[in-house]
This record gives C-alpha cells, sequence and structure tokens, in this order.
C-alpha cells in the first residue's frame, strides 16, 4: 500500500505548492479538500452551495460533509503515494481518518507542519493569484504568472477574510498540533523560506 502524508499549517503556507511538487516529480496524488469544494462551488452542485456559505467567510465546512467526501476519495485512490492537504483540520476529523485509513489499507506515515508566522501567510494570501483554466497558483511577487495568463484572487484571500481563516486556524486546526505530536508523527519544517528549500526539506521527510 502507497505512503499517507497529512500536510498541516495555516492557509498560505505553501502546502498546494509544494504538494503539486510532490505530484508532478514524485507521482504522489493530492487530496486537497479545498480544490474539490471549490470544484463543487464552480459546477453549482448541492454540495458546492452548501460549503459556499462556509468558505466565503473564511470558516470551516462542517465535519460531517467533509469526513464524507475524504471516505469517498480514499476508497477511490487506490493504493498509490498520498498526500492529504488540508485534512484533517478538527480533531474530529483527525478521528475520523483515524478509523477511515486502516478500511482502506492505510497507515498514516507522517504529518508535516508547515510552519510559518502569521505576518508571512498574510503577505503571501494577498498576493496570490490562480489560474481559473488550469488551477495552477502563482504570487504576484514570488512567483508572477507568465505573461498573458489571466489569473484571479481567490474570494477567501481578501483580507477581511484572510483575518478570519488565521483566527479560526489557531483555535479549531492548530490543536491538532499536540494531538500529532502526542502520536509521535508530527515532523515541523520550517515553510517560511524559498520554495526550493522547503521542498528539499520536505523530500528528505517524505522518502
Ligand atoms: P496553501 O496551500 O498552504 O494555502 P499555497 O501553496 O497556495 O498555500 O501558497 C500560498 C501563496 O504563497 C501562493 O501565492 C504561493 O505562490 C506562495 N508561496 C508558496 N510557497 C512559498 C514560499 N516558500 N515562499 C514564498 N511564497 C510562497
Ligand atoms: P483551502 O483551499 O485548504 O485553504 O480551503 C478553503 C476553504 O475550504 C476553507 O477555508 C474551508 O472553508 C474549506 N475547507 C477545506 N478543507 C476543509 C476541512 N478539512 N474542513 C473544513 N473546511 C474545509
Amino acid at each position: 500500500m502507497g505512503k499517507t502524508f497529512v500536510f498541516l499549517g495555516p492557509p498560505g503556507a505553501g502546502k498546494g505548492t509544494q504538494a503539486n511538487r510532490l505530484v508532478e516529480e514524485k507521482g504522489f496524488v493530492q487530496i486537497s479538500t479545498g480544490d474539490i469544494l471549490r470544484e463543487a462551488v464552480k459546477q453549482g452542485t448541492e454540495l458546492g452551495k452548501e460549503a459556499k456559505k462556509y468558505m466565503d467567510a473564511g470558516k470551516l465546512v462542517p465535519d460531517e460533509i467533509i469526513i464524507g467526501i475524504m471516505k469517498e476519495k480514499l476508497e477511490e485512490i487506490g493504493d498509490r503515494d498520498i498526500i492529504l492537504d488540508g485534512f484533517p483540520r478538527t480533531i474530529p476529523q483527525a478521528e475520523a481518518l483515524e478509523k477511515m485509513l486502516p478500511q482502506t489499507g492505510r497507515q498514516l506515515d507522517g504529518v508535516v507542519l508547515f510552519n510559518v508566522p502569521d505576518e508571512e501567510v498574510v503577505s503571501r494570501l494577498s498576493g496570490r493569484r490562480v489560474d481559473p483554466e488550469t488551477g495552477k497558483v502563482y504570487h504576484l511577487t514570488h512567483n508572477p504568472p507568465p505573461e498573458g495568463v489571466e489569473v484571479v484572487q481567490r474570494e477567501d484571500d481578501r483580507e477581511e477574510v484572510v483575518k478570519n481563516r488565521l483566527k479560526v486556524y489557531h483555535s479549531q486546526t492548530a490543536p491538532l498540533i499536540d494531538y500529532y505530536r502526542n502520536k509521535g508523527k508530527l515532523v515541523v519544517i520550517d515553510a517560511s523560506t524559498n520554495p526550493e528549500d522547503v521542498y528539499t526539506h520536505l523530500l528528505s521527510v517524505v522518502k
């Protein structure tokens, strides 16, 4: 069975950026609950309509919904190496994951905490732009989009929403740090440096 890693850390820490590289270069499959929800919003499904209310306010989508999505994904993914990007985000989600993994023949190989100070997160999120065609993520100064590529800002990257997402991270998601540390699963990486150094450190963890 493939390996299973969780990427934990504040919004804008660079989890998606690094996960993409592991997908492209190391054959991992990235399961991003945020991407799944945004796709549902775009398609206008019932899930999308329900999730949008929470996402636009920078709140977490209710656990039952997210856990259901993850269960389905894990069942269809087969035996590849996977990265859970942005899940779990609450203790009940982590407990649900613990039950789900063995049911699909998996075990948790590690939880990588992307450590970045809040000020850096705010600057990364305010400059984040996305190509709506491909989903590719850029940054106005750190990683500008190529000429001719039209990019947009995510609704929830607006300043008012970002503040709330950070609050939610510290109150609902940060308790997972101790949760996984106590289980001996936590690896902390300094994600405040440049993408190349973060990737090098990450590779030493997931290989
Ligand atoms: P997350 O998936 O954790 O929310 P992203 O991967 O979308 O974060 O990154 C947030 C923003 O920061 C993006 O605009 C991205 O281009 C930029 N970014 C990612 N990693 C770094 C880094 N190491 N240094 C500077 N900017 C980064
Ligand atoms: P992300 O793309 O990971 O920043 O997620 C964007 C938004 O989707 C979050 O602000 C939440 O509203 C929602 N979301 C993504 N993953 C989860 C999760 N595991 N639990 C609850 N809500 C989530």
